[in-house]
């Protein structure tokens, strides 16, 4: 049997999107290939709100994220970053020589709107990232607040991390008007990883002009173009195992679930698992900027002040085919990870946080 999985990706992949992963394959330049690939960017379009151009590079989400602020920094970029993701958004910049700072939140805090109004005050920076769901700490960025600053700098790119969130969680992305907003598939979409998604705007694509060096396979304007020139045809040969699973999986979203209906399953599983959280830990993040699609909980059960061993409880967790996640990066072992995203439902997560409660005997 499937382990079943409660970390923050890979998560559970449901049968028939796993058996679209074994069908024959096509050439990747036929008329079949770039109607898949259409109507991958018409259901993608709709789950993210947006008639902004879908994007599809075969690599993990990471991928887009170097090619993003490679292709569209013409000046210098501003990074704000709540966690290992951010920082890593920060790396990308630097290993690619591209001017950038980092604007820091403590962890478990937010990247405040008052932040981002501070740094591009100063007429330094021509484009911006924000995480809107930090994976190690279990912080909901404020994109809305964000997005009402944003509005005082037109000619600002705006950049999202979205991999953990974005089809499990709300984001209006062009009523908030970001530019460049970055998926992939092993989260919240609850598909193999191997593909990065991202929706850009004309005003990012129009930027990248202005960009010398934006490198070759991760650079969005080449994507651009093609795909305006190939009829939604890939550069170079994508995972087309993949596609035909995305193109079923955003099918089953978009006509079956009720994209809706998906982001209150999201919310309703994420509202039970904190619940649950405070009863016998602590929700480790501020409270006001919760994460919808996981939560990261500090491991001192309440009332005691040792922390209980994550290796452990996963170990006993495994004897019943479940995982749960350890904390990342500066928070491993002093925090652990429940993820409420893709295919998990209440059913799932009362079944995983009874499981703790019994292994740790905390009833
Ligand atoms: C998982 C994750 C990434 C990295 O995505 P990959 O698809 O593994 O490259 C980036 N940002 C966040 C917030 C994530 O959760």
């Amino acid at each position: 049997m499937a382990i079943k999985l409660f970390i923050p990706g890979p998560t559970i992949v449901s049968e028939d999107i796993l058996q679209e992963m074994s069908l024959p394959m096509i050439g990747h330049r036929s008329a079949k290939a770039s109607e898949i690939q259409k109507r991958i960017s018409d259901n993608m379009q709709k789950v993210l709100f947006t008639d902004n151009r879908i994007l599809l590079s075969t690599s993990s989400g990471s991928g887009l994220m170097e090619g993003a602020i490679r292709s569209c920094t013409a000046k210098r970029a501003a990074v704000f970053s709540v966690g290992a993701f951010g920082d890593k958004w920060y790396k990308m910049a630097i290993a690619n020589g591209i001017p950038a700072e980092k604007f820091s939140s403590e962890m478990g805090e937010p990247t405040t709107p008052e932040m981002v109004d501070a740094a591009l005050s100063t007429g330094k920076y021509d484009l911006i990232t924000v995480t809107h769901n930090e994976t190690s700490s279990g912080i909901q960025n404020p994109v809305e607040e964000i997005a009402e600053v944003m509005k005082k700098y037109p000619d600002v790119v705006w950049c999202v991390d979205a991999v953990s969130s974005a089809a499990g969680s709300k984001i209006e992305t062009d009523k908030l008007g970001i530019d460049v907003l970055i998926t992939s598939t092993q989260k919240a979409l609850a598909l193999p990883p191997g593909l990065a998604i991202c929706a850009m705007s004309r005003k990012a694509y129009e930027r990248t002009a202005e960009v010398p060096n934006r490198g070759l396979y991760f650079d969005l304007r080449t994507l651009w173009d093609f795909i305006d020139k190939k009829n939604y045809q890939y550069t170079s040969t994508p995972c087309l195992s993949l596609m035909y699973a995305l193109d079923k999986q955003l099918q089953k979203i978009v006509n079956e679930e009720g994209i809706e209906a998906r982001f209150a399953r999201h919310e309703q599983c994420a509202e039970f698992t904190r619940a649950w959280a405070d009863e016998y830990f602590r929700v480790y993040p501020n409270r006001k900027y919760l994460s919808k699609t996981l939560t990261v909980i500090d491991a001192h059960p309440k009332g005691c002040d040792e922390l209980i061993s994550i290796p452990a409880l996963n170990k006993a967790l495994a004897e019943r085919n479940m995982q749960l996640g350890n904390g990342y990066g500066g928070l491993k072992d002093k925090t652990f990870r429940i993820a409420h995203m893709g295919e998990l439902t209440l059913d799932d997560m009362k079944e995983i946080t009874s499981a703790v409660v019994d292994v740790l005997k905390l009833g």
